[in-house]
């Protein structure tokens, strides 16, 4: 087995699933576990599977594909793009549009395929990311919409905390039902999907969250068990189920701070030191372009992360009592970033147990 290499571990994912889903309880919410986090790993993604979850879900058709043998429907996040219409009804069930050009395109590729694809349309609340922002070219979309006959208007949806980081709050969501009660009365149509946002609507399972909204797309929360409205740990969840694995290439005594003129770091920085004497330095060999610094922490809590390189992570060690040597491997937990990265870089070895 080489390294460096990230363990994953099944019994952990399947504890914060069902963490999630007893939170549901027996309220009338579908889930979409999104697999994005983990690039779609099939052996991980199998787990929400078995734990019984509505759909997949994910935002690239590379991750769907992976998923095809998997018996459950398959829902794209991101918004399609008109280049990649025929993958897409080929491996999705079901996707989220906010573009007529699109929604047409993929009815063509439908009716080649000989299926209809279901869509949800997202809207804008205020997170200024994807949706329809107005409400009547919500309604003129729909109406052109009604028309395609390969392409079935499954819902509406949000999505927030995103790009603006707007909180859900049970009054915005409200206004994702008006829409809902507005375009079912012009229409004279039933919709059977509202779809209330991502991990930050979690949190208001336990509060004020509205009846009609009646599906989740979770990712964080199932995977990692932390709602992401205010970063708190859900309820029985473990928040380590993906352990970074890294080799110790080098450790040497060195002063903390360079004592020549200082320019820029390899990533263009103007790097900053603190000054803490001559320290213990270990060099592992695991760098940028397969971790996020500030979301990676070690699993010895007296090492401290100092920075590092596109292939190398530089840690203090002076404060362990533990005397690590050249060849002994560290272990690090992470946050969704790291573990976003980990799972994308080709140089780590994916391990699941
Ligand atoms: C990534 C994504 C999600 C899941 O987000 P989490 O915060 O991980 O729950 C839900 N919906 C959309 C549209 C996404 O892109």
């Amino acid at each position: 087995m080489g390294y460096p290499r990230v363990v994953i571990e099944k019994n952990k994912i399947k504890q914060n699933v069902n963490a999630v889903l007893n939170l549901i309880g027996d309220r009338d919410i579908s889930l979409a576990a999104v697999t994005k986090g983990f690039c779609a790993n099939p052996q991980v993604a199998e787990v929400f599977v078995d734990a019984g979850v509505d759909y997949l879900a994910d935002s690239r058709i590379e991750n769907l594909r992976k998923l095809k043998d998997l018996k459950i429907k398959k829902m794209m996040l991101r918004l399609p793009m008109i280049s990649e219409v025929d993958e897409l009804v080929k491996y999705a069930d079901i996707s989220l549009n906010s573009e007529i050009e699109t929604i047409k395109a993929l009815n063509k590729a439908s009716e080649r395929l000989g299926r209809v694809h279901e869509i949800i349309l997202m809207v804008d609340l205020g997170d200024l990311r994807e949706g329809y922002y107005k409400e009547e070219d919500l309604l003129s979309a729909v109406k052109e919409i009604l028309d395609l006959a390969f392409i079935k208007i499954k819902g509406l949806g949000v999505n927030l905390t995103c790009y603006g980081g707007v909180i859900p709050k049970a009054h915005i969501l409200n206004r994702l039902l008006d829409l809902k009660n507005k375009v079912e009365e012009v229409y004279n149509i039933k919709l059977d999907i509202i779809s209330g946002g991502n991990s930050s609507t979690v949190y208001l399972l336990n509060k004020d969250l509205p009846n009609e909204i009646n599906n989740l797309r979770l990712g964080e929360a199932v995977i990692l068990g932390r709602e992401s409205a205010y970063q708190q740990n859900i309820e029985g969840t473990d928040q380590n189920p993906f352990t970074l694995e890294a080799e110790i290439i080098e450790v040497k005594e060195k002063p903390s701070v360079p004592t020549e003129e200082i320019g820029r770091d390899a990533f263009g920085q103007k790097p900053t030191f603190v000054d803490r004497g001559v320290r213990k330095r270990i060099l592992c060999a695991v760098g940028k372009q397969d971790i996020d610094l500030e979301t990676l922490f070690p699993v010895d809590k007296d090492l401290i992360i100092l920075g590092g390189s596109s292939d190398h992570l530089i840690i203090d060690g002076s404060d362990s009592p533990k005397d690590y040597k050249v060849g002994d491997i560290l272990a690090f937990h992470m946050e969704y970033v790291s573990m976003l990265r980990i799972m994308t870089s080709e140089y780590i070895e994916k391990h699941v147990i």
